[in-house]
């Protein structure tokens, strides 16, 4: 056998288009698979190997162009039992969220444009107006994640000054996000005060300096510290800055602004509560416990805010007007005081146990398999760690992978998410927990 056997690239390429190939991938495209496809054949043949005939050819090479533009980010169904799942992309929006994102995204919007006083505006003020209301903040600055608004603060205002933070605090949050090293990105000098387990007020008061330019405080986020521990309180933090008229700022991650108490989880630091606590800046993520879309939000003074804005790495890290679209409206969900009904990973926290058992149930009446059983859930997203939620699941033999399709529908399909389910927005009715490996969920 022969090299000459093999067709040549122009003989497939008519092959190809009467087959369709290059109507549904474009002329360049089919071209290169077909070149690599007879690469690949012509590799073969030196090997001793038997060519392959022309049907085979134009099968494999269609083979590659479907795999080459295959979509790989897609969506799943969360089975994992983790609400904040950052591998399978956090939050899932509300309804309205998704609705305001599709109402700017294919045409023309005011992002930039006052339509009132007729002339240019601000991208500020979409979600701005909403934060200051929602928290009674003095001033919010949105932004393209929380690392990025951790980085902005420390750049724009501790800059080759000192930054004060327990040693406690020094958390890595996962995805590369380490306080030690953003500290050091920004330009700020790190001091740590305190030991691994316990920090004093007075260790703070000790490492105090006229370099010192803002005390931060990180929230713990994945883990938990127990046994002979302390830290103090965000409000002793406070006074003891206010009296060197230095700054908190507070990093809180997950950013709740419900109380996670009220649905039988321990309670998360709120964003309300340090700010009533005289946190100067309190930053946090956007589609994490928010139940928003990827951003970083920044609440607090003023003064702060104004300068952080006036830095030229804000622009570098300007959220888009998709961000903002759906920002603004998961923040309205929770002006107009329905996020439990309509933001989903507040449904998610909120569905009642009964309620997930029925599901479970439907679905294992749907495949005609499964056996429904007792479970735990877990919030993720940097917040809780070690809290669970009482669910139910439906175990099912995982060697019939095909089981569980988008074809599937329950009998009750009535659009809530499920607790150990993802959400999605369109779809079939969320799927139960399947499987639950504590201890997975990802703060960063
Ligand atoms: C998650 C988290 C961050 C990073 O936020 P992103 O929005 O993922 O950039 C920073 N700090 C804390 C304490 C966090 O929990």
């Amino acid at each position: 056998m022969s090299l000459r056997d093999l067709p040549s690239v122009d003989r497939l390429l008519q092959a190809a288009t009467t087959v369709g190939l290059e109507g549904r991938f474009g002329r360049p495209l089919t071209l290169q698979a077909l070149h690599e496809t007879l690469d690949e054949a012509r590799a073969l043949i030196r090997g001793g190997g038997q060519p392959p005939d022309e049907t085979t050819l134009i099968a494999e090479a269609s083979r590659r162009l479907e795999a080459w533009l295959a979509p790989t980010l897609r969506p799943v169904i969360n089975a994992t039992g983790v609400i904040l799942h950052t591998n399978l992309g956090r939050a899932p929006l509300s309804r309205s969220a998704t609705q305001a994102m599709l109402d700017v995204a294919d045409g023309y919007s005011t992002l930039e444009y006052d339509l009132g006083a007729g002339k240019r505006g601000s991208r500020e003020t979409h979600a701005e107006a909403l934060l200051r209301r929602l928290l009674d903040a003095e001033a919010a600055l949105v932004v393209n994640n929380n690392a990025a608004a951790v980085l902005l603060a420390l750049t724009a205002l501790a800059r080759r000054r000192e930054v004060v933070i327990a040693r406690s605090q020094l958390v890595e949050i996962g995805g590369g996000f380490r306080i030690p090293d953003v500290m050091k990105e920004s330009g700020a000098r790190l001091v740590e005060v305190g030991t691994t387990n316990r920090t004093h007020l007075r260790d703070f008061e000790a490492a105090l300096t006229e370099r010192t330019a803002l005390l931060l405080r990180a929230h713990h986020s994945n883990f938990r510290i127990v046994g002979f521990t302390t830290e103090p309180d965000l409000s002793e933090l406070v006074a003891l800055a206010r009296r060197r008229a230095l700054p908190v700022v507070d990093d809180l991650g997950s950013g709740a602004l419900l109380d996670t108490a009220a649905f039988g989880l321990a309670h998360e630091p709120t964003v309300q509560e340090s700010l009533r606590c005289g946190a100067a800046l309190v930053a946090f993520s956007g589609d994490k416990l928010l139940g928003g879309p990827q951003a970083g939000i920044l609440v607090g003074a003023k003064a702060l805010i104004d300068c952080l804005r006036r830095h030229p790495l804000a622009r570098a890290i300007r959220p888009d007007k998709l961000c903002l679209a759906a920002l603004a409206a998961t923040l309205t969900h929770y002006l107009r005081d329905e996020a439990t009904r309509e933001i989903p990973v507040w449904r998610m926290i909120a569905t009642p146990p009964e309620d997930l058992r029925a599901r479970a149930a439907a679905w294992a009446a749907t495949l005609q398999s499964g056996e429904v059983i007792h479970g735990q859930s877990t919030v993720g997203g940097g917040s809780l760690p070690e809290e669970t939620l009482p669910t139910w699941l439906l175990a099912l033999n995982t060697r019939q992978p095909n089981l569980i399709s988008e074809r599937h529908r329950p009998p009750d399909a009535g659009g809530r998410a499920g607790r150990a389910a993802g959400h999605r927005p369109a779809g079939p009715q969320p799927f139960p927990g399947v499987l639950h490996r504590p201890g997975t969920p990802h703060g960063g």
